[in-house]
């Protein structure tokens, strides 16, 4: 699903095309795409001829002021994606809703699996949406050692989990998680409580770098091509992946071949000499 680098990467785009403009004609095909607003009908009537102030982002969700003191909220669920589009271009399949400005662009909202949704929320209802229980960006907002010792301590009891975990640290998704321990050099499997100081700063100090390399190269598309730059274009960092969907494939540092784990449900991808796991 789109993580961090993603996000970033589709609003990076999407913000010269909204800062300013005024929403002329939003239109929502599917309901469960507004299924956040108690109304479904209430993101295209509450964004229709209103101006959008500035495009933020905060862990994995786009967050838009609108004027009259409105939040316009996206997240990509697991395959969303934004596609800016000149009307009339023939649409995508899946083009769950559409926001034309007066610019003369239509942003398109294209989610085939449906996980993804926009919303539009007021004070009150941002509120209680629950979306202020994100915890702080990974890429702008990153906790200090001291305060990842203290937060993890208390948390789920698996790295791998832990890195997960958006109330905490919010951006990481099951690729950048492998991708980060695999520079920090620490076994996903790890348990919290067996993490020293050191390690603990490893994984912080690989945060940031993972993260801005994966947005310069405008994120990871994957084979699928769920996710796709505003633009079309693929994200180059699939081949730029040290861990992630690598099993079998030679480590980059060491040759080792890769392995994969599933932790949590979810499949983790690591290097048993990089990454063995401590006593
Ligand atoms: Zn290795």
């Amino acid at each position: 699903m789109p993580e961090l680098p993603e996000v970033e990467t589709t609003r990076r785009f999407i913000e010269p095309v909204l800062t300013g403009a005024r929403l002329e004609r939003v239109e929502v095909r599917r309901p469960r795409t507004a299924r956040r607003n108690l109304r479904p009908e209430d993101v295209s009537e509450r964004l229709n001829g209103r101006r959008v102030g500035a495009v933020k982002r905060r862990g994995k969700f786009i967050i838009s002021d609108v004027e009259g003191d409105l939040t316009w909220v996206t997240h990509l669920g697991m395959s969303g994606r934004m596609q800016i589009a000149k009307p009339g271009e023939v649409e995508a399949p899946h083009t769950n809703a559409v926001f034309a400005t007066d610019g003369g662009v239509e942003l398109r909202f294209v989610d085939p699996r449906t996980f993804g949704f926009v919303a539009v929320f007021t004070p009150d209802e941002m509120s209680a949406s629950g979306l202020d229980r994100i915890g702080r960006d990974a890429l702008d907002d990153l906790p200090s050692v001291d305060e990842m010792s203290a937060a993890f301590a208390g948390r789920v009891p698996v790295v791998k989990a832990a890195l997960l975990d958006q109330r905490f640290i919010a951006g990481l998704g099951n690729i950048y998680a492998d991708e980060v321990l695999h520079v920090a050099r620490i076994h996903p499997a790890r348990t919290i409580g067996s993490l020293d100081r050191d390690e603990i700063g490893r994984i912080r100090n690989a945060i940031v770098p993972v993260l801005q390399s994966g947005v310069a190269h405008g994120g990871t598309s994957l084979n699928d091509l769920a996710y796709l730059l505003p633009d079309g274009r693929a994200g180059e960092f699939l081949e730029r992946l040290g861990a992630y969907g690598r099993e079998g494939e030679p480590c980059r540092t060491c040759g080792t071949p890769i392995e994969r784990l599933v932790i949590a449900q979810r499949s983790s991808h690591f290097c048993p000499t990089c990454q063995h796991l401590a006593d």
